[in-house]
């Protein structure tokens, strides 16, 4: 029997480890584990994968800066040689500002970090992982799918990391354009927005978001987790939303919502 293959961006740690989790809990795909420059980590997430999946699924892990063309070409062929398919991509990798700088003052080392790592490096990837996954033979109950991992930066204006907000609204357009695209390829194409996610990531404004959730910042009123990102995707893995794509999917806690 065939198994289904997937490919998780930025899955040492974080929302991606979250991601890596819960699929192998699901048993259901072979995956890779991407990361940057954290072996560690990466080898940790694939120990726990395997752990968590009883040994029923193949893990690998794959290092690649996805800012650089050469290792996302090299990313790909890794998943193409070791499995020879792919189902499933998730674009997860994202950075935030290493300084948070009023807008007035931002700097265009910063932006065109945030533009690389965040937009420019998946809208790459997604182009060629899509012709793997356009080249790999359907396998009946599976759904082919990417998910873009954006934020509700790409909707909310933070004026001290503008740099972010826009390299997460392109994602957000870039979601919709590859949905149109690779709709005649049965490749439905998914955006998922976190709200406040517990992580390395937020670890520096932990206490700011501490203070808000106390002040009552979302209806379900806690930070969430990895694990909370990881079953949306499970959700879209197993084909849930067979006639959907373009779809957003707020996973936030209801941040989204507006009162009066
Ligand atoms: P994190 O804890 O900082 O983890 C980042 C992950 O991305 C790590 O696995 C890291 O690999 C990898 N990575 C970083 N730069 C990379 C690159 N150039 N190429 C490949 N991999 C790279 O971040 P997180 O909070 O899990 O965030 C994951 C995604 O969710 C990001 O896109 C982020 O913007 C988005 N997001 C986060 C939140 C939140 O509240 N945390 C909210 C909304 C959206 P190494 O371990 O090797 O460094």
């Amino acid at each position: 029997m065939t198994s289904p293959v997937a490919l998780i961006t930025g899955a040492s740690r974080g929302i991606g480890r979250g991601i890596a989790l819960e699929l192998a809990r699901a048993a259901t795909h072979d995956f890779v584990i991407n990361y940057a420059g954290n072996e560690a980590a990466a080898r940790e997430c694939k120990e726990l994968c395997e752990k968590a999946s009883d040994g029923k699924v193949r893990v690998e892990i794959v290092q690649a800066d996805v800012s650089i063309a050469a290792d996302r070409a090299r990313m790909i062929d890794f998943v193409k040689q070791t499995f020879g398919r792919l189902d499933l991509l998730v674009n997860n990798a994202g950075v935030a500002p290493n300084v948070r700088a009023d807008l007035l003052d931002a700097g265009e080392e910063s932006f065109d970090r945030l533009i690389s790592i965040n937009l420019k490096g998946p809208y790459f990837l997604t182009q060629a992982a899509a012709k793997l996954m356009i080249e790999s033979p359907t396998l009946a109950d599976f759904q082919k799918a990417i998910v873009n991992v954006t934020s509700i930066s790409a909707y909310t204006v933070s004026t001290n990391r503008g740099d972010y907000c826009v390299a997460k609204a392109g994602l957000a357009m870039m979601t919709k354009l590859y949905a149109v695209r690779l709709a005649e390829h049965g490749i439905n194409v998914f955006e998922i927005q976190p709200g406040v996610i517990e992580t390395d990531m937020t670890g520096p404004v932990k206490e700011k978001y501490d203070k808000l959730f106390a002040e009552g910042l979302t209806p379900i009123n806690r930070w969430g987790k990895p694990s909370d990102i990881g079953k949306s995707v499970i959700a879209v893995a197993h084909g849930h939303f067979p006639y959907s794509t373009g779809q957003v999917f707020n996973v936030d806690g209801g941040f989204h919502l507006h009162t009066i």
